[in-house]
């Protein structure tokens, strides 16, 4: 499709986003009870732009790659979240203003004000800065927002500064104290006092029942849903390795300071992949078809450095020099790509960043995200980790469940694993009722913590444990245990998969396409264009009546049916604005397609067919304008090819 955005007209993130607010794209929720911050409502045209936009993932992801789909509840109880780590570690920072007891994130606090002080720096260097940029240093100023001062930093400044904000995704809470302390970062507004930044878990907690007692949260990720439905999933599939898992459903993070609309939220859509792989074999049968796909990384060893430069290399270079770790994470990555770019994204403002080692959770071995560059600056739309085994070891060791995957052996091999001995006859009488709970325990160690058991009952002659669900201290000594290594022959190996996670938060990538996708025409006066691919677009066509005389409705009809009976959907404007507002409000709503219908179809049953970036016209018969519609939304067909076969038209 050509687009025509010859018009230079500035982005203006103000009018995109009075557009899709006048336009119900989307609206705060509770609105006219003053709306609550990060919770949105989606109108008709979001609506069915997320639906197109899921649409689109499932067949992308779900039907290519025969993913087995799963919908997991969102009330999640604790225990599952403490196993995880959610409950000690699914936190961000925060520091509270002493005085006015305003909420900050620490994070986010010391990259805006280094970012508006290295602002005020250019200006006073009588530098320019970036148009969206201006945009926000003129709205930060009317805010009186302090910090924005056109003030000469002194060079070496600068370079921290930068330094610093190349690595912000990285610090520790500690490290953002001494930053907030070491640059005298205050409270923007008021130039208040800050305390020291203090651990916030971004997890909703519930209960349920109603007794209160089962401690709960809402789910923060869909990804829990999936592993804790391995077993059931690798059953399904025929216990094939490797094989993915796939969820689609809502997440919900207390964000401290939701912002910047759609791009942080607390309540929003995740479209989430689990694909279990054998550790020792990472390798992916489709690889060779996404290899020279060419993409722009951001690596982390880049970042360390204090550089945001970006390299550009095909995926098979990426992989290959260890750059992407594995083959499967580098197949994924190519495949988000190619999935961002159908749905509209421009890859010109689409960068894969590698998650630095002190930014990566501890048990993962690489991630990637994919960013895109909006006027917000470059936001992670799609994070793609490789999370080893840890998720299936820890439910596994805490609930005594196997969550393994087994391969036949060609040959049979000979290993040697810790083993426990238990004294049975001792072991029943000295636990009573705990014993099963006690044995449970013991057999679901993994062979690390059997090592460490081992080693103390060997130096301490027992072992001291506290056993949930057994009250006090467990003690077991040499005459009720044994743990000992032990050599056998294997004819099957049982390994915990390890697990490639590609995870998509849908509003980002929405409002991404929306800002990538967005621009103004200049006719009489600037009306704003959405042009989004056909294929995504809320609605396909519009049929446009030349008047709202009777004699043409029964045409309008009859292309309403045909388009009925085709699945396409469309809207019809018989209102009594002119042609061109008319065009004009549905190029607001990003509809590709305009169908018109004058005097002259009446007569033939020939209609107008208009292309919404072009204003192109061609005519033709109902079902010939029909069939094009048809192959340029749903067969990848572009404008040129898919209208070859209708006559130019100008109104003129
Ligand atoms: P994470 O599990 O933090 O890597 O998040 C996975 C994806 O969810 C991110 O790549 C984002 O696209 C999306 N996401 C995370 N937090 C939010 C939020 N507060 N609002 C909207 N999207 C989010």
């Amino acid at each position: 499709m050509t687009f025509t955005r010859d018009t230079n007209i500035p982005f203006s993130r103000d009018s995109l986003e009075q557009l899709l607010k006048r336009r119900f794209f989307y609206a705060p929720s509770f609105e006219i009870y003053g709306g609550v911050a990060g919770l949105f409502d989606f109108g008709p045209p979001g609506c069915a732009f997320q639906n197109n936009i899921i649409d689109v993932w499932r067949k992308h992801f779900i039907l290519e790659e025969e993913m087995l789909e799963v919908e997991a509840t969102m009330l999640t109880p604790h225990d599952v979240f403490k196993t995880s780590g959610h409950v000690d570690r699914f936190t961000d920072w925060m520091c509270k203003d002493l005085k006015t007891g305003e909420i900050f994130r620490a994070d986010h606090l010391v990259e805006e004000v280094l970012e508006s002080r290295l602002k005020g720096d250019k200006l006073a260097r009588g530098e320019t800065i970036k148009e969206e940029e201006e945009d926000e240093d003129k709205k930060k100023r009317k805010k009186k927002v302090k910090e924005i001062k056109n003030v000469k930093l002194d060079d070496e400044v600068v370079k921290e500064y930068e330094n610093i904000l190349a690595q912000i995704d990285g610090y520790s809470g500690e490290q953002l104290g001494e930053l907030i302390t070491k640059y005298n970062i205050t409270n923007p507004t008021t130039g208040g006092k800050l305390e020291p930044p203090i651990e916030f878990n971004l997890m909703f907690d519930t209960a349920i029942g109603p007794s209160g007692n089962l401690k709960a949260y809402l789910r923060p990720e869909t990804a829990q849903g999936q592993f804790l439905n391995f077993s059931k999933l690798l059953e399904f599939n025929n216990e094939k390795m490797p094989f993915a898992s796939a969820s689609i459903g809502k997440s919900f993070r207390n964000e401290i300071a939701p912002r910047a609309g759609l791009l942080r939220v607390r309540e929003f859509l995740m479209a989430e992949i689990e694909h279990f792989v054998d550790p020792e074999n990472k390798s992916h049968p489709k690889f060779q078809d996404v290899k020279d796909v060419k993409l722009r990384f951001l690596p982390k060893d880049v970042q360390e450095a204090g550089s945001s430069e970006l390299i550009e290399k095909t995926v098979g270079e990426a992989v290959a020099s260890g750059m992407v770790d594995n083959e499967t994470l580098g197949y994924f990555i190519a495949r988000i790509y190619a999935f961002l770019v159908k749905i509209g994204t421009d890859p010109s403002r689409l960068r894969f960043r590698q998650h630095m080692s002190n930014e990566m959770a501890h048990y993962a071995s690489d991630c990637w995200d994919a960013e895109l560059q909006t006027s917000y600056g470059w936001i992670e739309c799609v994070g793609c980790a490789d999370r080893s085994a840890y998720d299936l070891s820890v439910h596994a060791a805490r609930t005594g469940e196997k969550l393994v995957a087994r391969q036949m052996l060609s040959e049979p091999r000979t290993v040697e694993e810790y083993e426990i001995e238990l004294q049975k006859k001792k072991f029943g009488p000295k636990f009573r009722k705990d014993a099963g709970t006690v044995e449970k325990w013991l057999t679901s160690r993994t062979q690390c913590e059997l090592e460490d058991l081992s080693k103390e009952l060997q130096e301490n002659g027992k072992i001291t444990a506290s056993i949930k669900g057994v009250e006090g201290t467990v003690e077991l000594d040499s005459d009720l245990i044994k743990i000992a290594k032990v050599k056998r022959t294997e004819h099957v190996r049982e390994y915990i998969p390890n697990v490639i996670e590609p995870s998509f938060g849908i509003g980002r990538i929405l409002y991404s396409v929306f800002e990538h996708q967005y621009w103004a025409r200049k006719d009489e006066a600037e009306r704003g264009v959405l042009s989004l691919p056909p294929l995504v677009a809320p609605t396909k066509v519009l049929i446009v009546p030349l008047s709202n005389s009777a004699e043409l409705q029964p045409m309008v009809k009859k292309v309403s049916t045909i388009l009925k009976k085709e699945k396409i959907p469309f809207k019809i404007d018989d209102s009594g604005a002119s042609i061109g507002k008319r065009y004009a409000r549905n190029d607001e709503l990003g509809t590709p397609f305009g169908i018109t219908i004058d005097f002259e179809s009446v007569q033939d049953e020939s209609v107008t067919l208009r292309e919404r970036d072009s204003t192109k016209q061609v005519r033709g018969s109902i079902q010939a304008v029909v069939d094009a519609i048809k192959d340029i939304t749903y067969s990848d067909g572009n404008w040129k090819e898919g209208t070859a076969h209708l006559a130019a038209f100008n109104s003129e």
